[in-house]
Order: C-alpha cells, then sequence, then structure tokens
C-alpha cells in the first residue's frame, strides 16, 4: 500500500464514522420527538358537502373535536412543522376558515371554522400509495344547530374522539320536530333573474310571492316555516341548499319565474331533479338556473364531488320519491286554480335541488315571456289563489308524510 493509499483509507474512514455520527444524531433526535412535517392541505366541496385532506410526512395519530361559537373542526396532532400553501386555505363552500400553528408543548393544532353548523360524516388516515406519509380524509356536511349539538354531546361522552361519530339521520332516535318548509324566493341581488315585456323582474316576483306564501303557511300554525332570504339579496345555489339543511326542511319549495323562447308558452310548471332531463326546455331552464352563481362571478367548483358515498345515495333515493308525490300533489292542486303548461311535471338537474335529504322542488309559476302571464304574477288575487294551492298541496304531503313515521 502506498502512503496515499493509506491516507485516502483513513479519510473514507473518517467520512464512514462522521456518516454515522450524523445518523446517530438524526435517529435520537426523531426518538425525542422531530416535528411531523404537514406537507399539503386540499379542500374540495360546496357549501353543503366538503372533503378536507392533510397530508403528513408520517403517521401522527391525530385526535379531533368540534368547538361551538363558532362552528369548528379542530384536529390536534404533535408537534408540527406546516409546509402549506396559502392559496389552498382560503375559504371555499362549507369552510370559511383555517388556521393553524402550535399550542402547547408538543402539540400542534388546524382549526376550521365552518360556515354554520355541521356534523363530521368520516375522517379516515390512510398510507399514501404512490408516494411515502400520509394523509388524513374528513368529510363534512352542512347540518342544523340540533345535529351539530348531538355531535358535541355523543363527543363529551366518548374519550377517543377520533372515533367517527354517527350522523346517520336514519338510524338515529326520533325527535319531536315540526314539519318544517323552507321557501326559496329565486334569485336576488346581482342575479335578477329573467324580465318582463312590462318590466316585471324575476327576483322581484319570486321574493313577494314567497312572503305570501310563508304567511299562508304560517297562518295554518302547523309547520315551521322559514326563508332562504328575505330581502333583495345574491345567495349561491349550494348557500340556498345548506339553510334547508341547516332548519332541517321537511320540504324545500324553490319559486321561480323564467322565461321561454317561444312566447305562446304559459302557465305553471313543476320541476324535480333528475340526471337526464326530461325534455330540451327544462334541459335549457336548469342550465340557466345553474349559471346563477356565475353571473355573481363566483367560480364553478368542477371537481368531481368526492364525497357522495353509499348512505347520501340511499338517502337521496328515499328523498327523491317524497319530492315525486309532493311534484305530484302540486300538478294536482295549481291545475284547480291556475293554468299549467302541457305536461306540468318535468325534471332537469338543477343544482338548488340537490340536498340530499330534503324533498325539493322548483315552481315556475308562469312565464314572464308571456304578457298574460306577467299580468297574472302582478295579480295579488292570482297570487293568493296560487299560494292557496302550494299550501293545500303541503298540506296533504306533510300528513301522508307524519303518517309514514316522519
Ligand atoms: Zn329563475
Amino acid at each position: 500500500m502506498r502512503l496515499a493509499d493509506v491516507s485516502r483509507g483513513v479519510v473514507s474512514i473518517g467520512l464512514a464514522l462522521l456518516f454515522l455520527l450524523a445518523g446517530l444524531a438524526r435517529l435520537s433526535f426523531a426518538a425525542g420527538g422531530e416535528p411531523v412535517e404537514v406537507t399539503g392541505y386540499k379542500m374540495a366541496g360546496d357549501a353543503v358537502h366538503m372533503r378536507v385532506v392533510i397530508n403528513f410526512d408520517r403517521e401522527p395519530e391525530p385526535k379531533w373535536l368540534l368547538l361551538r361559537g363558532p362552528h369548528r373542526l379542530v384536529i390536534d396532532i404533535p408537534e408540527a412543522s406546516f409546509k402549506l400553501d396559502a392559496n389552498e386555505l382560503k375559504a371555499k363552500g362549507l369552510i370559511k376558515a383555517v388556521r393553524y400553528g402550535q399550542v402547547g408543548e408538543g402539540m400542534s393544532r388546524l382549526i376550521l371554522t365552518a360556515m354554520g353548523p355541521f356534523t363530521v360524516d368520516k375522517v379516515d388516515m390512510l398510507a399514501n400509495e404512490d408516494s411515502p406519509g400520509y394523509r388524513m380524509a374528513v368529510d363534512i356536511s352542512a347540518a342544523s344547530e340540533r345535529q351539530f349539538e348531538e355531535a358535541l354531546a355523543v363527543q363529551a361522552q366518548t374519550t377517543a374522539s377520533t372515533t367517527t361519530v354517527k350522523t346517520d339521520r336514519l338510524a338515529q332516535e326520533p325527535h319531536a320536530k315540526r314539519f318544517s318548509v323552507v321557501i326559496d324566493p329565486g334569485h336576488g341581488g346581482i342575479d335578477g333573474g329573467a324580465e318582463g315585456m312590462n318590466g316585471t323582474v324575476e327576483k322581484t316576483i319570486t321574493l313577494a310571492f314567497a312572503l305570501e306564501l310563508r304567511a299562508k303557511l304560517a297562518e295554518s300554525g302547523n309547520y315551521d316555516v322559514y326563508m332562504t332570504r328575505e330581502q333583495d339579496e345574491f345567495l349561491r345555489l349550494d348557500e340556498r341548499v345548506r339553510i334547508a339543511r341547516s332548519h332541517e326542511a321537511d320540504l324545500f319549495i324553490s319559486i321561480h319565474a323564467d322565461t321561454i323562447r317561444l312566447k305562446g308558452i304559459r302557465g305553471a310548471t313543476i320541476y324535480t331533479v333528475s340526471e337526464k332531463a326530461s325534455d330540451a326546455e327544462a334541459q335549457a331552464l336548469a342550465d340557466r338556473e345553474n349559471l346563477s352563481d356565475q353571473l355573481a362571478g363566483i367560480e364553478i367548483e368542477t371537481e368531481k364531488q368526492e364525497v357522495a358515498d353509499i348512505l347520501i345515495d340511499l338517502i337521496r333515493r328515499e328523498t327523491h320519491g317524497f319530492s315525486l308525490k309532493f311534484a305530484h300533489s302540486l300538478v294536482g292542486e295549481l291545475s284547480n286554480s291556475v293554468g299549467l303548461i302541457n305536461n306540468p311535471h318535468r325534471s332537469a338537474g338543477f343544482r338548488v335541488l340537490k340536498a340530499p335529504d330534503v324533498p325539493s322542488v322548483l315552481i315556475e309559476l308562469g312565464y314572464l315571456s308571456n304578457p298574460q302571464d306577467e299580468e297574472q304574477l302582478r295579480d295579488p288575487d292570482w297570487r293568493d289563489k296560487a299560494a292557496d294551492s302550494i299550501s293545500r298541496a303541503v298540506a296533504a304531503f306533510a300528513a301522508a308524510k307524519t303518517a309514514a313515521g316522519g
């Protein structure tokens, strides 16, 4: 061995030792609690359902809990270093704020503040398939104050707050609650809706009619009646659905008076939701209505709704049956008092009718593109007759639903 080789040998032994020491140091640091790295945060959904996905470099054993005033979801993890993109944390759908940071010795916390009461449908901790690390997926849905309080009570009983709270409404104990109706005056604020030949604006006529219908339903004393809006304000379509869920609505009635290409066509139409439109006109109308959010400059979520699970599908099927029953009853009542168009029950993919557990219909009272319809819509007597008919249909539906056990 030449001298140069020897010195090279010493250098390599020295390097190896250095690496070894460095490795040991790293090991001991990890054992002493190297912070978990929060490597990503994403959320998708709308004001009704949201999925939140949080990425970690390793499994952090999180605990989550609910807090009220305002409605919050708190996720506690061991001390963490956060490497998050501020853009991903911006308010979206049901979540109006995301905050995070260290709280006390060795603990970090993420706080998600919601628009209103919600329930946690599911919490999953999964190992990433294609890359190292873990991800936590949390599904939440807009709910009523009562449902939020119920989840808080369950949380207080369980020491392990990481167990999924049961939010299955089908399995819940029946509670004393009056039949509740949510009336949704179409359009509002920056979204005026259709306009009649004599200047009637849809958002104004829908609100006027909705207020009259509310008074009529409240008069009976049999229901709790709520409105999605009571003044001239803009509301997102999913926000309207969130309001219906927040009242645990038994019925959601959206009121409209649109225009149609063919000026000769007149009369009322009842719409229910369907994947495939019943006809081209229904499709065109749903497309126009669904544009409401875009009119206000709001970006539409194109992401596929990931949170729809089997339970939601089941509820939706049952809900849809109720929506159809109510639509039939409406057609019957309205045909006795006000004019209906041919095939008065139609369907299309209206976003505002997509609450999974609230029977929902959209009533086109008439067409502002038709001068006679416009005149009727402005006539208090005609509106009174129409509101009477709708009230009778609500009464029949409420009686049948109560008889069937809620
Ligand atoms: Zn409309």
